[in-house]
């Protein structure tokens, strides 16, 4: 579905006009995405500025460097692992104090990275503000932020706990003021002992595949059992996924990265649908099974065939997902029931299945829920019933399987331009597209993106996550 706003801002003629002529309109900025599999180098000569006082330099200085980037850093204490790395790799760190202003540094800044785990009270929240108001100018279109700290549930003062807190609020703000030009900001919530599990999820929310989430606190925990390896390039070579519902939309958009970064990708999606699963199956060199994912029998069908062509299943994405709309009062039983049934109660019944032997250890499972559904919305109680509870879902099975080493996360999409939004009446359509902070709908590619990094060995340590990928939804959970 095309979008007319996007189209005209990406037209420099028509830019220039709307711009000129003072119309209060506002232009999404052209986002920057992922082209192809993941490469080793993807920060590759960018211009990475570090700062804080946290105890994640080392992390950082080894995840920015051997991605490629070359580190500025706003504090000469910081110098040491960046500068012993930096060495081997011809990346040596550049101690910057402010911008230098002039025509030829101008944007010349592509991330931001704030390490805050070392924070102890409101006070020094200014560290903050002094890291990153003198160069929020300097930051180039499409360029990523992030902050690093640890979750305030673990504090061990009233001060620290308010800190780490705060800094919640920031980012998603800092998201919000900087999203039309297509700029993310994250934050990372890092439990003690975890790490040296931030390495994955920093190079993902640096890079271009982190498209369309942004304003995101990401928790790293060392909850799941791992001891395998992370490779950066072909991350998911071996391992055999499902993915439900991959005819179309999100669904097919998945099964084409995760084929691309050397999945073997079972595209399921009903009966009727045997045609376009087919042909995204035929296309990335995967499999098709048909089965209607609320069919009693289609558990113990969909894990028998898993055993007997595939030996079994690494990844699990419960995608598919129907809306069946009405308010309450006019609603058929019928609607209720297929929501709750297609959306909740099958993704239970499988992954229940499927844990009986099925899903190897190490796995990973991805449910798909909604902003939409876990902000509640008109006409939408059953749809929302069954995406909130994805939540709980999720949060149950990544307790119980944290030691087989099953990650098991949600991603909760926001306005993403599919068949499912392009069934919404215009106005609305529009006012969902706008509502965010990139000011503009996602592409299933970008949800598939995020639900990619979660499959892959370098995202052991998030799990019973809720991640949005919603472009900084205005409003929603
Ligand atoms: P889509 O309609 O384009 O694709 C959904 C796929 O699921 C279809 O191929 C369909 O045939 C399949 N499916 C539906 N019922 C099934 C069943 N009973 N058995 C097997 N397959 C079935 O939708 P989409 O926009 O790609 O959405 C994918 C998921 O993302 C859904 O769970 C949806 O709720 C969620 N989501 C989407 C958006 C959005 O903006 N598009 C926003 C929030 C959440």
């Amino acid at each position: 579905m095309s979008d007319i706003l996007l189209d005209l801002a990406q037209n420099p003629r028509a830019r220039k006009l709307i711009q000129s002529a003072g119309l209060p309109i506002p232009m999404p900025a052209q986002l920057l995405r992922q082209r192809g599999p993941a490469v080793e180098r993807p920060l590759m000569d960018q211009a990475v500025l570090v700062g804080g006082n946290g105890e994640l330099t080392a992390v950082i200085a080894r995840t920015l460097i051997i991605a490629g980037g070359n580190p500025w850093l706003a504090a000469a204490q910081l110098e040491g692992p960046f500068k012993e790395l930096g060495e081997a790799y011809g990346r040596l760190p550049k101690i910057v104090s402010e911008p230098e202003l002039g025509e030829n540094t101008k944007a010349s800044l592509s991330s931001m990275v704030f390490d805050a785990t070392g924070l102890q009270s409101p006070a020094e929240l200014d560290a903050v503000y002094g890291f990153f108001h003198p160069w929020l100018s300097q930051l180039r279109k499409n360029a990523r932020i992030v902050v690093i700290a640890r979750p305030h549930e673990s504090a061990s003062s009233a001060p620290a706990a308010a800190a780490r807190s705060a800094l919640e609020g920031f980012t998603r703000s800092l998201a919000k003021e900087l999203g039309k030009k297509g700029i993310n900001a994250n934050l990372i919530r890092v439990e003690e002992g975890a790490d040296d599990r931030v390495a994955g999820v920093l190079r993902f929310l640096l890079s271009p595949a982190c498209t369309f989430v942004t304003a995101q606190p990401i928790t790293v925990s060392g909850a799941a059992k791992f001891d395998g390896e992370v490779s950066w390039v072909r991350p998911l070579a071996g391992k055999v996924a499902l993915i439900t519902g991959a005819a179309r939309g999100i669904g097919a958009a998945t099964a084409e990265i995760m084929a691309a970064e050397g999945a073997h990708v079972v595209c399921l999606d009903r009966p009727e649908d045997d045609g376009p699963a087919s042909q995204i199956a035929r296309k990335i060199g995967g499999s098709v099974l048909l089965a209607d994912v609320s069919d009693p029998e289609a558990p113990t069908s969909i894990s028998r065939a898993l055993k007997e062509q595939h030996g079994g299943v690494d990844i699990v994405v419960h995608n598919a997902g129907v809306t069946r709309d009405k308010t309450l009062a006019r609603m058929k039983q019928a609607l209720w029931d297929q929501a709750i049934d297609i959306n909740l109660a099958a993704v239970e019944r499988i992954t229940t299945e499927l844990l009986k032997g099925t899903l190897n250890d190490g796995g990973r499972i991805v449910n798909l829920s909604s902003i939409a559904g876990i902000a509640g919305n008109v006409g939408q109680t059953n749809y929302a019933a069954s995406k909130s509870g994805i939540v709980g879902l999720t949060k149950f099975l990544a307790r119980h399987v944290a030691d087989r080493g099953i990650t098991v996360n949600a991603i909760a999409p926001g306005f993403i331009e599919t068949r499912l939004t392009a069934a919404i009446p215009v106005m609305i359509r529009e006012a969902g597209r706008r509502m965010s902070a990139l000011g503009q709908g996602g592409q299933p590619e970008d949800v598939g993106q995020a639900i990619n990094f979660l499959c892959t060995p370098a995202a052991a340590g998030v799990t019973g996550n809720i991640i949005r990928v919603c472009g900084g939804a205005l409003i929603g959970a």
